[in-house]
């Protein structure tokens, strides 16, 4: 069973820089991949990526469903994002929250299926297809690894007004001393 670490959150240096790709499968990294799983589940996401907790290595993990309510769980070293040609895809308009943005919400279109290859935490090659909520999670967890939040893909007034309003939701966290 993994530890839960605490989740970084927007402005945090190693949320904003691209991941290293990781070089050792070895007991370090499947220890990662643990603390990884249990911080997502303690948080109640469906995504997480290793920065998401201030490791900095091109790790993430998922438990989501697809377009069709199935669930699939697993964890992506090194990810490599394909997506549908232009003409080939269809945006799905959902909105789209992060755990390092928490309380906000904003509709972000995406391609509505993804692929990813990359590896298990043992180092054997994996893909993984995905519809729905899962071609989203993708998407985004991929993001994160790049130094990206989805709020960098919305439009600049749109990606302040949730800035602000995750600012002001922390102010109000805060014990008036
Ligand atoms: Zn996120």
């Amino acid at each position: 069973m993994g530890e839960v670490r605490p989740i970084v959150h927007v402005g945090d240096p190693v949320l904003h820089h691209p991941c290293e790709p990781v070089t050792r499968f070895d007991g370090d990294l499947a220890a990662l991949v643990e603390d990884m799983f249990a911080s997502m589940y303690a948080a109640e996401g469906v995504g997480l990526a290793a920065n998401q907790i201030g490791v900095a290595l091109r790790v993430f993990v998922y438990d989501c469903s697809d377009a069709d309510g199935q669930q699939h769980k697993g964890v992506l070293v090194n990810p490599e994002l394909e997506l549908p040609g232009i003409g080939e895809r269809q945006l799905d308009a959902d909105e789209e929250g992060c755990l390092s943005v928490p309380g906000q919400f904003a509709p972000l279109p995406r391609p509505d299926r993804a692929t990813v290859h990359g590896f298990d935490a043992a180092g054997e090659p994996v893909t993984v297809e995905g519809t729905g909520l899962l071609a989203r999670c993708l998407q985004h967890e991929t993001d994160h690894l790049d130094g990206y939040l989805y709020i960098d893909r919305l439009p600049a007034k749109r990606r302040k007004q949730v800035l602000a309003a995750y600012e002001e939701s922390t102010k109000a966290d805060k014990a008036p001393l």
